[in-house]
């Protein structure tokens, strides 16, 4: 029988993304995917650095694993940007685990599996081969993940992700389209273009000129990309919202603070003046997110006044808000505690001002999700169990309703309640069917093998 791999993957997009690049690199090598850690002969955990938090998740998941390693020999490894961080130390601080892997050894996954060790090598050039999905393993499913850069070249000072990526290195426009192409024959109907910074694109051509290619893909129904700089925000892209009409009208364009002395602090190139400048030029309609930080080192009464100031008068659609994390390596946290422009806020204070913008933003939510009510979304089928759908609307808003509609079709939903999180009604048209028809009986074939 076909050895077990189960994998845990905590972060953002990308690691998603990297999680199934490396179940791909198993699967050539023989491994089959389980369901539970429990059943698996390896778990790999695949690791975010962005906060401690992240990090000490990983360490508790570890401790659990350890237990299965001592009844049942399973093999453990640890992948992401905790690995790139940490290296060898993370042996010393957990010698159960067997491997350790940077994001840019995805395919030495199966190698290390069997021999164990330590694989933590860059390749910031162009020299980067980037790792090809597996179109088949997409089949089924209505949304992929396609990965358009890698890297940072800028150096927010909380940020960790310069140190654990590398810096950028942008996959060429032609291998993009040709993946593109390739889910879309399998069933996708929504890719996201991923990327660190994903704005500053430069593999053969803008990455405006990006979008208007992968608008090009017969077939594809909608693009979308994650995430963006500010200061990469080009006219070009601008554009893109008012005239690609298979580009969603969702933007995530990260600001973290709505003060100038602080943006400088974190050495983010832009004015709240200028972010805002830049945001008006975006059609109507356009849902903006945001992610804000709160408690960074210096952090006034003021400035923090400045910050709620600056989310009331700006409507974004949802705001992923935390506290400042110092993480190793960066700017900040070596200039933390010299000074009062670096003072440490007390993770009280840091709390109660994270607690007062995210109030702000919830209010705002679910307002904007309760004007809903009573209207009808256009929602692309993620997931279907039963009568219960799942999907999201061009908004990025995701909604559970009752309906027909296979996994791939576009659909008219009529919203009923509303909720912070999530929209609910009945599906009341299908507005584009899913072509692949033929796909589903593989598909449930896939589910009852799996
Ligand atoms: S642009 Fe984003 S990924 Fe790059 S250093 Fe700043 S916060 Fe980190």
């Amino acid at each position: 029988m076909a050895k077990r791999y189960f994998i845990h993957t905590f972060g953002c997009q990308m690691n998603e993304s990297d999680s199934q690049r490396m179940g791909e690199a198993l699967a050539r090598a023989g491994w089959g995917p389980t369901e539970t850690a429990e059943s698996a002969d390896l778990v790999l955990v695949n690791t975010c650095a962005i906060r401690e938090k992240a990090e000490d998740k990983l360490y508790s998941a570890l401790g659990r694993y350890r237990l299965l390693k001592a009844s049942r020999g399973t093999r453990i490894g640890v992948a992401g940007c905790v690995a790139q961080q940490e290296k060898e130390k993370l042996l010393q601080r957990a010698p159960y685990v067997d491997f350790v892997l940077g994001p840019d050894q995805l395919a030495r996954v199966p190698d290390l599996a069997e021999q164990g060790g330590v694989e933590t090598g860059w390749v910031d050039s162009e020299e980067y081969v980037f790792p090809q999905a597996d179109p088949q393993s997409s089949r089924g499913r209505a949304t992929a993940f396609v990965t358009a850069m890698k890297g940072c070249d800028n150096v927010c000072s909380f940020c960790v992700v310069p140190y654990t990526r590398g810096r950028e290195v942008s996959r060429p426009y032609a291998e993009i389209i040709r993946e593109i192409a390739a889910l879309v024959n399998v069933g996708v109907r929504e890719v996201t273009l991923i990327g660190q910074n994903v704005n500053s694109y430069s593999g053969g051509c803008s990455f405006a000129d990006l979008i208007r290619r992968v608008d090009e893909v017969p077939g594809l129904q909608r693009i979308r990309f994650t995430t963006s700089h500010p200061m990469d925000l080009s006219p070009e892209l601008v554009r893109c919202f008012f005239e690609v009409k298979r580009l969603m009208p969702h933007f995530h364009l990260p600001v973290q603070h709505g003060a100038d002395t602080v943006l400088t602090r974190m050495r983010r190139k832009y004015t709240i003046a200028q972010y805002e400048a830049r945001i008006a030029q975006l059609p109507p309609g356009v849902a903006l997110t945001s992610d804000i930080i709160c408690g960074f080192p210096g952090e006034t009464d003021d400035e923090h006044a400045q910050n709620l100031a600056f989310l009331r008068r700006t409507h974004y659609d949802s705001l992923f808000s935390f506290i400042y994390s110092p993480r190793p390596h960066t700017g900040a946290l070596l200039k933390l505690g010299s000074g009062t422009e670096w003072a440490e806020i007390p993770r009280e204070l840091a709390l109660q001002r994270l607690e007062e913008v995210q109030a702000l933003q919830r209010a705002r939510t679910l307002q904007r999700h309760a004007a809903l009510t009573g209207t009808e979304v256009e929602v692309l089928v993620e997931n279907a169990q039963g009568p219960k759908r799942f999907g999201r609307t061009r908004e990025n808003v995701a909604a559970h309703f009752e309906g027909d509609a296979q996994v791939g079709d576009v659909v008219r939903v009529s919203v009923e309640k509303t909720g912070l999180m999530a929209l609910d009604g009945t599906q009341t048209g299908i507005l584009n069917q899913a072509p692949f028809t033929e796909v589903r009986p593989r598909r449930h074939l896939a589910v009852v093998s799996a």
